[in-house]
């Protein structure tokens, strides 16, 4: 479903993901760990095109996001074209980034109204299913000032399970949570594993990872050190570096 081809990105002429090949089928987990600074956030980012690739391929179901093939070549496609292709392609980022002014309700039901020219009422029905889901039907008018970081965050994954996405991505979804708030995100990322959405999930919560994940990819310095089941990953890593990251933080 994600097809990652040698991607390559520098930031001021520093590589920050060095070839990057990593496919992600449907309905997969996929967890991905790695030190700081190892680009996991830049290639989540990489997956809907809010970071664009220097060389290498991004493809979601076989559609680039960010770019158009045009005489064997790669052309970066207009803002427009691209908010409309990123629709298939969910995040939650670690520190929810929900509009402030906006009531949980209306937070979901922007996108779909703005890009997927949902009527009112329609976006209303999907939007107040979609809070149920997360556990707050009886928040659905409050502001994000007015909810727990648990609860802002479960309004996150409703408003990105708003576009339908086929693939859902979660930016370390809890660290900016209180430890006691963190179990209820959890639970929602799980239930959406169990319904066989297809995740990607940068985190530095190793049982959950093990639990939830069919496969763990560790990155390190940019590049992709090892993957495979949790199991192997997490219990049996073949690499030095893989074996000191988890030293450090299981
Ligand atoms: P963390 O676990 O701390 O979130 P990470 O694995 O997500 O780390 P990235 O955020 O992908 O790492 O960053 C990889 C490297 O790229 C870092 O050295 C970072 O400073 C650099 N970097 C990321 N984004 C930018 C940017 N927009 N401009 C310049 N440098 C950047
Ligand atoms: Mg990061």
């Amino acid at each position: 479903l994600v097809e990652i081809h040698n991607v390559h990105k520098s930031f001021h002429g520093v590589e920050v993901l060095k070839g990057i090949d990593l496919t992600v089928h449907p309905g997969e987990v996929v967890a991905l760990l790695g030190p700081s600074g190892s680009g996991k956030s830049t290639l989540l980012r990489t997956i809907n095109h809010l970071e664009s690739v220097d060389a290498g391929s991004v493809t979601v179901d076989g559609e680039f996001i960010g770019y158009e093939l045009r005489h064997g070549k790669l052309h970066e496609l207009h803002e427009r074209e691209i908010l409309q292709r990123r629709t298939r392609v969910g995040i939650v980022f670690q520190n929810f980034h929900l509009f402030p002014h906006l009531t949980a309700l209306e937070n979901v039901t922007e996108a779909p109204v703005a890009l997927k020219r949902l009527s009112k009422d329609n976006a209303r029905e999907l939007a107040l299913g979609l809070l149920d889901r997360v556990g707050l039907s009886d928040k659905a008018d409050a502001y994000p000032r007015q909810l727990s970081g648990g609860q802002q965050q479960r309004v996150a994954i409703a408003r990105a399970l708003a576009l339908k996405p086929q693939v859902l991505l979660f930016d370390e979804p809890t660290s900016a949570l209180d430890p006691e708030l963190v179990g209820e995100v959890l639970d929602v990322i799980r239930d959406l594993a169990k319904l066989g959405t297809t995740l990607v999930i940068v985190t530095h919560e190793i049982g959950f990872a093990r639990e939830v994940a069919d496969r763990v990819v560790f990155l390190d310095q940019g590049r992709v050190i090892e993957q495979g089941t949790p199991q192997e990953v997490l219990e049996r890593p073949r690499h030095a570096r893989t074996r000191e990251f988890l030293a450090k933080v299981l």
